[in-house]
């Protein structure tokens, strides 16, 4: 059944916020215009705005669930950031030997699919033990040419659309360029790569940096690291975790401001990072190997004697990360949320999300003038979202 949908206010795929119109029909965005539609819409939102569904490039799971665990964790995971707004993922896997992590791969291939995830995100094994956050030091390894060969020949190779790595580790520019070449994104991070080495990396085909700040040297005025190299390509895609904890406000706006002025808006990259603890209460959790105590809303790992270690991801959602940004850090709505959607989308090579154009999937988000999710549709259904200050109308928002 087609359906149109009128927003006073939209995120349009030029990027800014206006009037837009939508028709969908079987899932998928069959018409869309600016200014009104041709024909008396069936549902009219006004006082909210209509975004497209956000999509995360970097999340480790959800709602209780690790996409470390299969198919069955994965989905929880998939449908806890779902409700708060986020309609389409890629698991990230934390390091491990390289057999394992494609094993880890291959089990979440029905979710890929069956469409219900975007695919696959490395963060190692191939990262600096000096950089390695809650990564484990053991499974930490250099990109040689056979644990290339190995990712490159298995079967589980078509998921893995995101590689994170260390661009001082040895063998990493060629893996760099044979994995760019096989279709994959590849991502600085969890490095401490000079300068000079990050720029190396980016010629290679790198082309993201993972986590920008975190788990990387910082601003060093005698020793600029990976950060600076990052920030002063046009081109590079900047992750962020804009979760209050991860990074300053100051640094969210002096980042967004430094991408906006050199290459443009399309740069920032919201990211959850989310471990299983997100959309979760506090507890105990586990993030691959590791255990992770989730305390106030903060993800830290235990460590042998059972201190609290390293931050071990975030319990971030998008939907809490765009609002940091724009309430918190002053980045103007329209680019925060480009971030959550049409620029991870042309990070990782997606066509068909991010933006609201025909042909597109009918992923929507409709938020409050608090930036909170009221309602979110998913391939052209609106969801039951759950009960905690969400809507539950299903007639028109007006
Ligand atoms: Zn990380």
């Amino acid at each position: 059944m087609d359906h149109v949908l009128f927003a006073e206010s939209a995120l349009t795929p030029d990027g800014v916020l206006g009037p837009y119109w939508l028709r969908i029909a079987a899932g998928r965005i069959a018409e869309a215009g600016h200014g009104r539609p041709p024909q008396l819409p069936d549902e009219y939102v006004k006082d909210a705005v209509i975004a497209p569904g956000f999509v995360d490039v970097h999340a480790h799971g959800g709602g209780g669930a690790a996409f470390t665990d299969g198919a069955v964790s994965g989905r929880s995971a998939l449908l806890a950031h779902r409700l708060m707004g986020t309609t389409t993922m890629l698991a990230s896997l934390v390091s491990a030997p390289v057999s394992v992590i494609l094993e880890q791969a291959a089990e979440l291939s029905s979710l890929v699919d069956s469409g219900e995830l975007a695919g696959v995100h490395l963060e190692g094994p191939w990262l600096s033990p000096d950089h390695r956050g809650a990564h484990e030091a053991e499974v930490l390894s250099a990109p040689t040419f056979d644990a290339v060969s190995a990712l490159l020949e298995h079967p589980a190779r078509n998921l893995i659309r995101y590689v994170t790595l260390a661009p001082e580790r040895n063998g990493a520019l060629e893996a760099i360029q044979r994995m760019r070449s096989a279709g994959s994104t590849l991502g600085i991070g969890h490095t401490g790569a000079s300068c000079a080495q990050t720029r190396e990396a980016i010629a290679a085909g790198a082309s993201a940096a993972t986590h920008l700040f975190n788990a990387m040297k910082g601003l060093h005025h005698r020793d600029p690291g990976a950060a600076l190299a990052l920030l002063e390509d046009p081109t590079a895609f900047l992750e962020l975790i804009s979760d209050g904890v991860h990074l300053d406000a100051e640094m969210i706006r002096f980042v967004w401001d430094s991408a906006t002025r050199n290459g443009g808006p399309q740069r920032p990259v919201l990211v959850s990072d989310a471990m299983p603890g997100a959309a979760a209460p506090d507890g105990r959790y586990r993030l691959g190997a590791v255990d992770v105590e989730v305390l106030g809303g903060v993800a830290r790992r235990v460590t042998s004697d059972g201190s609290l270690g390293a931050i071990a991801g975030s319990t971030l959602t998008l939907s809490a990360a765009v609002r940091e940004s724009i309430l918190r850090a002053g980045i103007d709505p329209a680019q925060a949320l480009m971030a959550a959607t049409a620029n991870p989308a042309s990070m990782i090579g997606l066509e068909d999300v991010g933006r609201l154009l025909p042909g597109g999937r009918a992923d929507l988000v409709l938020l409050d003038p608090e930036w909170q999710v009221r309602r979110v549709m998913y391939r052209g259904r609106w969801l039951d979202q759950r009960s905690s200050g969400a809507s539950q109308t299903d007639g028109p928002a007006d």
